[in-house]
């Protein structure tokens, strides 16, 4: 051996802000060299904006009426019946000028709210009949009702988007709304992944009988695309020290190299040593949780490393605790946590204190709020269970049970 690697064992909440602060400098020091392309608005979904966007006119350009019904004055409509002057279409221009005292025009939903009327009220609200309008029973009306003033959502030159956001429906409708043909995002970071160990074969191969598929692969290339970067090289890799080197060595074109396996203390886990002969920096060697626990966080000549556990679901649950956060500051994004929430359990749930557990979920949400329940699993090699999850239940570092009726964290992924 060419040196001991250290061993820095930390508890979840000391790991995650580790990854927190390389996310942190990453976001800043790296922002000019981040390169940005152009992409349609309806292929930008999951792209992250590289340039905020602005209106191009207030929103709503004139004061829109929301509702069907009769725009007039709400003065005017409580003194009596109005005189019905005209129509208007939503994408229809008023052309007959300000409506006077006593008049009422008939309008639907989306159109441009005439000048001098301060309410519309809706036609549900109204007995209309040979020209007139009269408000039925003793209802309350307010100047404003019913109509959206221009500019209340936003002022011409405001941001709407601003760099940094993940592009969902809601960026991609109000980019739409500002005339935003095509997008600015930032590019994708490019992210090794290794798969090392001696019995893997990939899915095209027959497995011998002491052979295991390689799955880790698999999952973690989604779990890339998800948190915005692209699965660059790819490869199995052997349980030789020269060959993990000769793995790691072969990924300069990324920004982000991904190994699973190979971390634990077995005689053959030559990830941290071949890390370390090739002169790596460590954060963390090991964090306090289960799955997941020989986690491993550095950086080699600039890019970053993670070695997560070769068990397929502590591959999948490091990644989306540690990984996907440092990868989503990468590509850019400003909001880079995993995606906790909460939850009531429906069952006790008891546990050994001394880590926090990633407990094999099924999470069922409604408007009322979210229950959760631990799906019965033969430890983090069990794909089956996982199969069966939709996300995990978190018990923190000290306790040893979780009462059914208890408020507690989950983790989707
Ligand atoms: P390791 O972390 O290398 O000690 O591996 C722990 C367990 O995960 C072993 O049972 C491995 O066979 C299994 N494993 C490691 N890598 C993969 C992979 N890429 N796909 C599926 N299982 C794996
Ligand atoms: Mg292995």
């Amino acid at each position: 051996m060419s040196g001991e690697s250290p061993s820095i064992v930390l508890s979840y909440d000391h790991a995650a802000s580790v990854v927190r602060r390389q996310a942190e400098l990453v976001r800043t020091e790296r922002a000019s060299g981040r390169g940005v392309e152009r992409v349609t608005l309806s292929e930008s979904a999951g792209r992250v904006l590289a340039e905020p966007v602005v209106a191009d006119r207030d929103q709503p350009p004139f004061a829109r009426a929301t509702r069907d019904g009769f725009a007039c004055r709400v003065a005017d409509l409580r003194a009596g019946g109005l005189r019905v002057v005209g129509q208007l279409r939503a994408g229809e221009a008023w052309t007959l000028g300000a409506i006077r005292p006593g008049e009422a025009v008939e309008i639907m939903t989306g159109a441009a709210v005439p000048p001098g009327a301060d309410c519309v009220v809706m036609v549900e609200h109204v007995a209309a009949a040979e020209g007139w309008v009269t408000l039925t029973g003793a209802r309350e009306l307010a100047p404003g009702e019913n109509i959206v003033p221009a500019g209340a959502e936003a002022r011409a030159g405001d941001v709407v988007v601003p760099p940094g956001r993940r592009l969902g429906v809601a960026e991609i409708a109000a980019a739409a709304a500002c005339g935003a043909a095509e997008l600015p995002v930032f590019a994708r970071p490019r992210v090794a992944i290794l798969a090392t160990g001696d019995e893997l074969v990939d899915t095209t191969e027959k497995p011998l009988a002491h052979q295991i598929r390689n799955s880790n692969s698999y999952s973690l290339t989604q779990q890339v695309r998800a948190a915005g970067g692209e699965p660059g090289k790819t490869a199995l890799v052997r349980d030789e020290k020269a060959a993990t080197e000769r793995a790691i060595r072969g990924t300069e074109d990324c920004d982000l190299i991904l190994l699973t396996g190979g971390v634990s203390m077995g005689k053959y886990d030559f990830v941290e040593e071949a890390l370390l002969a090739l002169g790596a920096e460590f954060f963390f060697t090991g964090a306090r949780i289960q799955p997941g626990k020989p986690v491993v966080f550095g950086r080699l000549m600039g890019t970053y490393f993670f070695g997560l556990p070769g068990n397929p679901i502590s591959t999948m649950v490091t990644f989306a605790l540690f990984g996907a956060p440092l990868l989503r500051a990468m590509g850019g994004e400003t909001e880079a946590r995993p995606r906790f929430g909460m939850a009531r359990v429906e069952e006790e749930v008891r546990v050994k204190a001394g880590l926090t557990r990633f407990l094999p979920a099924s999470i069922r949400s409604d408007v009322r709020g979210a229950h959760v329940r631990q799906i019965v699993w033969r430890g983090s090699g069990d794909l089956a269970a996982a199969a069966k999850a939709n996300g995990f239940l978190v018990v923190p570092e000290a306790a040893e049970r979780v009462a059914a009726g208890e408020i507690v964290t989950v983790l989707e992924i």
